[in-house]
């Protein structure tokens, strides 16, 4: 039997160690009762050894190799396609997220795709046609911002930047896609139509038709908003286009604003003037309003002059030094006394309001915050949240318009309109000062940049929020523990800005007649068509008097019109994939990382509930970030980035570096991608997922190797199970609902456990480990082997089905060598429909019995260990006498039926040479006595059962042999 162990496995067979140390390992100590084999290899050719040519290990270029000719020929590609045309009714709808079409994949794209693969393929074994459409994210800034910066760049026309930017990206989907794939993702990646991309024709047309069917709505709506804006360039600037100058010199001010309707106990007859610190004078005629924290302190100062002044409590003696003048506090104020508050504007003396900003600190300044909604972000958000005026006295070039008055009108707003305020208000500047701090500059031109409110769209998030929320309290969010926190970041969006002042995007699609837009369901109608035809280039090829259908020609002169320059906001164009993608459907799940939450769960929810009233999905999953061993973020900078394909393919030096295989990198992700927000990688994770596999993989060669010669007809007419075959299917049923439960509720890391733990316990150390007898031994075409074989079978097809979703590659190999694959249907096994389910007809009274008896058993063995045994002796060696009361006899009859037996099932799970069964009706349970077995070694099946000391071999391996015809065991 050395020879079968080498067989089986060489060097790893951790399941058959425990087999063959009781029965088949090395001599027997027991003079008496033990012969010396003369010929050990004599009977080995009537042994039935398990066939089959699956290898239980690969070296690092055969699993590369062996990783790339499954998905090349294992229905990888026709999988997706071959399941749709399947006539099952119940659809899954898994709606694909779109990645950023820049850069190489990392570990995170491996997280998310893979989890997404694991959902749909359990799906599609539970028989459902499944829905999933792969997308890309193709426009924005940072592919723009790519191809401009990567030469001398910067005065490409908007067509050159789209034209670049679109074959940065089409290059970008094709190395994403050719590593998704070969992670064993299924999907439609070479049909047009299979894969879905922002930037695609049709995605572009749909996308201009619900931009204005929003718009029709009433929730789209074009109102000035703060955004850094560079006058040098004339343009807009995105954040991160700003380069920030640690040494800028700013003049700092603090300067009073007198406080119109202070209570009389604040003044003690004074005059009271709130104390306000700024570093942008320049922005003091749009002022609207003065913010102060309700949490903070705040004190009623003199100066010892007959003035009061109002400031953060904390900042007294800052401020008190900085002025170079003793101030005296009078009166402490909380916060939110401030509320009612009004003051004067030092320049227009208007009267405005105090209003509570939770950005407002005691950290530098006063206290109290100059704010003027469109020249702050912050600001902005006062500005909205009170409804005050949006006012933008600055034009495009950075100087004052007319709206800012005579006196300024025309000055640029960084340098002489500056000095000009200072000139202005100097009565209310009680210092001035040079400030130095880092201040955002254009990259590209190297000057100054400013806040400056400019006409933007929004979608009006606002009234949309209530009924996103609803729609919300529908959807089951897995962990649940993020529902919170995606309404509160919900409740907290006040608007949704959706115009960029870029070229990479789709147009939004408006006409101005000098400042008004000019939209409507014609002109639409006839740039879907122009979309459809030219793609979003038609708005910047095509010229003006062609963006206007025959039909409005008389009524739209181009010469008055122009075209708008803004691109819509990419999230936007994300958000939008389910009108794109999903037909009208629902997707039962969004799978995406726990960021989605401010992002495209939030951007496609918003659009849903606007356009159709309900959320897009049903379901959202939320999957955490790979982080190194030690917990940190991977980043370029850190040197700690794990590159999946260095898993899956190993370094250049494979002796070195070894390749773990897609099925080690889709284990891990299974093992840990879905129960935490960070997800650490480490070789010893790895490692430790390469041994779960392993171990699997000698199982299931086993298993595989097992049922070589079992034929197909008795799947569905098997022979008489044992106790032991009864006992197996039930433990093997019940853990294919454990792992359907666990895949149904998405834990992936439980399923591996589960699969590690049977596979151990149950299948090797128990299952294999008690019938290995019959079936190496028993004859060839006995029922009692055959029985075990059609138990093997369940065994292989549940354990593919359990870990199939999660490494399909191993699955389509395995398969390959299944020995009832035929021509006539499809060969793979998820094309496979010939997986017969489990069939065990027992009620629950037998289910309870035998239950009860393998626990009894259990018990047993545990206590044989525990007695006196002779000297020098193995378990195999020992005679077992159990005497047993009524009930325990009854419960042990059905594992042996005989008094005595040297080959029942309970011979074999006892791992004992004899057990003798006598009933007493005296003793309560069972007593058991060990003593040496009198029947020497079988040359056959190496137990001892062998009665007359003089044969070779025992009574039943005599039987097995008469009837054996001339064998020819060919080695595997
Ligand atoms: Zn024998």
């Amino acid at each position: 039997y050395v020879g079968i162990l080498d067989m089986v496995s060489t060097k790893s067979a951790t399941f058959l160690h425990t087999c063959f140390k009781c029965h088949y390992r090395g001599k027997s100590s027991f003079p008496n009762k033990s012969r010396t084999t003369k010929d050990p290899k004599k009977f080995s050719h009537t042994i039935s050894l398990p066939k089959t040519l699956f290898p239980h290990r690969l070296t690092s270029a055969k699993r590369v190799q062996v990783d790339a000719d499954v998905i090349k020929n294992c229905g990888f590609s026709e999988l997706y396609s071959f399941q749709r045309g399947k006539a099952a009714s119940d659809e899954f709808v898994l709606h694909d997220g779109p990645p950023y079409a820049n850069g190489v994949p990392h570990m995170g794209h491996a997280i998310n795709k893979i989890l997404k693969d694991i959902v749909i393929r359990w799906n599609l074994l539970c028989g459902k046609k499944i829905h999933f459409v792969p997308g890309w994210d193709c426009h924005g800034l940072p592919i723009e911002l790519k191809v401009t910066s990567s030469e001398n760049l910067k005065r490409l026309s908007p067509l050159d930047i789209r034209k670049k930017a679109r074959e940065f990206a089409t290059r970008t989907i094709a190395d994403q896609k050719h590593v998704f794939r070969s992670w064993g993702i299924m999907a439609d990646w070479d049909s047009p139509g299979g894969c879905y991309r922002t930037f695609d024709n049709s995605y572009v047309t749909n996308q201009l038709e619900q931009f204005y069917k929003l718009y029709e709505k009433g929730l789209i709506y074009r109102n000035l908003k703060p955004v850094y804006w560079s006058p040098s360039a004339r343009t807009a600037l995105a954040e991160s286009e700003l380069e920030y100058n640690a040494n800028h010199k700013s003049t700092a001010i603090t300067i009073t604003f007198r406080v119109l309707n202070a209570p009389d106990d604040w003044l003690g007859g004074d005059e009271l003037f709130a104390l306000i610190w700024t570093t942008t004078p320049w922005t003091l005629p749009a002022n609207q309003a003065v913010s102060y924290n309700s949490d903070l302190s705040y004190s009623i100062v003199r100066d010892g002059s007959g003035s009061r002044f109002l400031i953060a409590t904390s900042l007294v003696s800052n401020i008190s030094n900085k002025l170079g003048v003793k101030l005296v506090p009078v009166l402490h104020v909380k916060g939110e006394a401030l509320k009612n508050l009004k003051y004067e504007h030092p320049i227009s003396r208007s009267s405005h309001s105090f209003f509570h900003g939770s950005h407002v600190t005691a950290d530098v300044g006063t206290g109290l915050v100059h704010t003027a909604p469109s020249h702050g972000h912050d600001d902005f958000l006062i500005g909205i949240t009170n409804n005050l005026e949006l006012k933008c006295m600055v034009d495009e070039d950075g100087h004052y318009t007319c709206d800012a008055g005579n006196d300024l009108s025309g000055l640029n707003v960084l340098r002489e309109g500056n000095e000009k305020i200072l000139n202005l208000l100097r009565e209310n500047i009680l210092h001035k000062e040079v400030y130095v701090h880092s201040y955002p500059y254009d990259w590209r031109t190297n000057r100054p940049v400013i806040i400056r409110s400019s006409l933007q769209w929004f979608i009006d998030t606002n009234s949309i929020k209530t009924a996103a929320i609803d729609a919300l309290q529908k959807v089951e969010i897995l962990p649940t523990r993020n529902v919170e926190g995606m309404i509160a970041q919900m409740e907290r969006r006040p608007y949704w800005c959706i115009s960029r002042q870029r070229s990479w995007g789709v147009p939004i699609p408006v006409l101005y007649d000098s400042d008004q837009p000019v939209i409507n369901s014609e002109l639409i109608d006839h740039y879907k068509c122009l979309a459809l035809k030219h793609g979003a280039d038609f708005w910047w090829t095509l010229p003006l008097d062609e963006l206007i259908p025959k039909a409005l020609r008389n009524s739209l002169d181009p010469e008055t019109l122009s075209k708008g320059q803004d691109i819509l906001d990419i999230w936007l164009d994300s958000g939008l994939s389910w009108s794109s993608v999903l037909g009208g459907k629902t997707a039962d799940v969004y799978l995406e990382g726990v960021d989605q939450f401010t992002g495209w769960f939030q951007s496609s929810l918003i659009t849903s509930v606007a356009l159709q009233g309900k959320a897009p999905f049903s379901k959202v999953i939320v999957h955490g970030f790979a982080v190194d061993e030690t917990g940190r973020k991977m980043s370029k900078s850190l040197g700690n980035v794990v590159d999946p394909q260095f898993i899956t393919r190993g370094g250049p030096n494979l002796k070195q570096d070894t390749a773990y295989g897609v099925d080690v990198l889709r284990w891990w992700v299974a093992s840990h991608g879905l129960q935490h927000t960070t997800i650490s990688i480490s070789n010893r994770l790895l490692e430790e997922c390469a041994d779960n596999i392993k171990r699997l993989r000698n199982s299931l060669k086993f298993l595989m190797g097992s049922i070589d010669d079992f034929p197909e007809y008795l799947v569905l007419d098997p022979p008489p199970l044992s106790t032991t075959d009864k006992y197996f299917l039930l433990l093997l049923q019940e853990f294919e609902s454990r792992i359907n439960d666990f895949y149904r509720g998405y834990q992936y890391n439980r399923v591996c456990t589960a699969i590690n733990n049977f596979v151990s316990n149950d299948l090797s150390s128990f299952y294999c480990h008690v019938t290995k007898d019959k079936l190496y031994c028993d004859g060839s075409k006995s029922n009692k082997r055959k029985a075990v074989q059609y138990v093997m079978y369940h065994a292989l097809n549940t354990l593919t089905k359990a870990f199939g979703p999660i490494m399909p590659i191993l699955a389509e190999e395995l398969y390959s060598y299944h020995p009832h694959r035929t021509d006539d249907s499809s060969p793979y096994f998820f094309e496979f429909d010939k997986l017969q389910p489990i069939h065990l007809d027992i009620d629950n009274v037998e289910k309870t019995e035998l239950k009860s008896c393998f626990q009894l058993v259990k018990a047993i063995k545990e206590n044989i260990f525990k007695e006196e045994m002779p000297i020098n002796l193995k378990s195999s060696e020992l005679k077992c006498i159990l005497t047993v009361d009524s009930p325990t006899y009854d419960s042990l009859k059905l594992l042996q039926e005989d008094g005595e037996s040297v080959n029942s099932d309970l011979t074999a799970i006892l791992q004992v040479s004899t057990v003798i069964l006598n009933k007493d009706e005296g003793i309560r349970g069972y007593s058991i006595e060990a003593r040496a077995t009198d029947h020497s070694l079988c040359d056959r099946c190496r137990r001892f059962c062998v009665e007359d000391s003089n044969d070779e071999i025992c009574d039943r391996c005599k039987d097995v042999l008469e009837v054996l015809p001339t064998v020819n065991v060919s080695s595997i």
